[in-house]
C-alpha cells in the first residue's frame, strides 16, 4: 500500500531536529532507518502529517568511550554497531545480538535508536539495553534527560519516551572482559525471534563472578531474569549449576500465546536457552 501523504522535513542538526518536532506537535514522526516505520506507513496503522529525518545529523552517528561508559548515538546502524571495535571490547552481548538481527539489508539501514524506541516485544536489542543497564539520552524542548533501560520500556510498542522527545544516544557501562552470548530461537534463519536470551557473565577463578541476563519476547517488554542472575552468582561456572539457575528463568514472565508458540511453551524455551546462552557465555 501506498502511505498516506506527508510532509517531509530532513534537518541537519540535533537542535532544528528538536524544534521541527516540537513545531509540529504530537501528529510528527521521526524516522531513522525506517525499516520499522515504513512498513507501518504502508499499512496506515499511522499517518503522521510529518516525517523529520534523522538521517543528516552527524551528531546522532558514532561510538565513543567517556569513562567507565560506551556512548553510542541513536542513528549509528546494526552494521556499524557490529563492526565497531568498542563495542566487541566493551559490550560484546550487544555485538553479538545485533548479529542476529535480520539480514545485511536491514542491518544497513536500521539503527540502534530506532530499535529500541520501537519497543517491540520480539526485537532482539531492548533485552540487550536492559541486561546491561543502559541508560537512554533523550532531548526534547524542555531540555535533557536520562532514562534507565529498565524505565524506557513501558509497554507493547510503548515507551517513557515523550512524543517531543528524540532519542540521541546509548550508554553502555563497559562490561570489559566479560563474555557474552545471545540465543535466539527462531523458526527460520534471520527472523524475529520467538523467544531469546541475552546473558553476560564475569568469570573468575572458576567462579561467576557476575552475571546479567536479559529474556526477548517473554512479556510486552524486555524482561530482566533477576532470579536466575541471584542463583547463578558466586556458583561454579558448571553446567549443573547453570542448569539449576536458568530453571528461574520464567519467573515474572508474562509470554504470549500466537501463532509461533503459547505461553507455556515460551516459559519452556525460556530456561532452556538461558542455560545454553549462559553455558556458552561462560565456556562451559
Ligand atoms: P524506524 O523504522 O525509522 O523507526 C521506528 C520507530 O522508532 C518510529 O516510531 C520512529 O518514530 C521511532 N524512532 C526511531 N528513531 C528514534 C529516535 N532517535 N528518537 C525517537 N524515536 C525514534 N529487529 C530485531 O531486533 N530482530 C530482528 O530479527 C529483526 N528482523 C527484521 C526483519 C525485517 C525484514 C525488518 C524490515 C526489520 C527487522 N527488525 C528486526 C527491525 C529492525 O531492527 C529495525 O531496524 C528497527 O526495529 C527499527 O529501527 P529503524 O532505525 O529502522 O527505525
Amino acid at each position: 500500500m501506498i502511505p498516506a501523504a506527508f510532509d517531509y522535513v530532513a534537518p541537519t542538526t540535533l537542535d532544528d531536529a528538536v524544534r521541527a518536532l516540537s513545531e509540529a506537535g504530537e501528529d510528527a514522526k521521526v524516522i531513522a532507518g525506517g525499516q520499522s516505520l515504513l512498513p507501518v506507513l504502508r499499512m496506515r496503522l499511522a499517518a503522521p502529517s510529518v516525517l523529520i529525518d534523522l538521517g543528516r545529523i552527524p551528531e546522532l552517528r558514532g561510538v565513543r568511550e567517556d569513562g567507565d561508559a560506551l556512548v553510542i548515538g541513536a542513528m549509528t546502524t546494526h552494521y556499524e554497531v557490529q563492526r565497531d571495535q568498542l563495542v566487541r571490547d566493551h559490550a560484546a552481548l550487544l555485538a553479538e545480538a545485533t548479529d542476529t538481527v535480520a539480514d545485511p539489508q536491514v542491518r544497513h539501514r536500521g539503527t540502534f535508536g530506532g530499535s529500541l524506541a520501537h519497543a517491540d516485544p520480539a526485537a532482539d536489542l531492548p533485552a540487550v539495553a536492559l541486561a546491561l543497564d543502559a541508560e537512554l539520552v533523550a532531548r526534547g524542548p524542555n531540555g535533557t534527560r536520562t532514562i534507565a533501560a529498565a524505565e524506557f520500556f513501558t509497554d507493547f510498542f510503548t515507551t517513557a519516551l515523550d512524543p517531543t522527545e528524540i532519542l540521541v544516544e546509548i550508554r553502555l557501562p563497559k562490561t570489559t572482559g566479560w563474555r557474552a552470548h545471545y540465543e535466539k530461537f527462531n523458526r527460520v534463519a534471520q527472523a524475529w525471534s520467538i523467544v531469546a536470551v541475552a546473558a553476560a557473565v564475569r568469570v573468575d577463578g572458576g567462579m561467576i563472578a557476575q552475571a546479567r541476563v536479559g529474556l526477548t519476547n517473554m512479556a510486552s517488554v524486555p524482561v530482566r531474569a533477576t532470579a536466575v542472575e541471584q542463583a547463578l552468582v558466586g556458583q561454579p561456572a558448571s553446567a549443573e549449576s547453570i542448569r539449576a539457575a536458568a530453571a528461574h528463568a520464567a519467573e515474572g514472565t508474562s509470554p504470549p500465546t500466537d501463532g509461533n508458540a503459547d505461553t507455556a511453551y515460551r516459559q519452556h524455551l525460556a530456561q532452556v536457552l538461558t542455560s545454553r546462552a549462559v553455558a556458552a557465555a561462560a565456556g562451559v
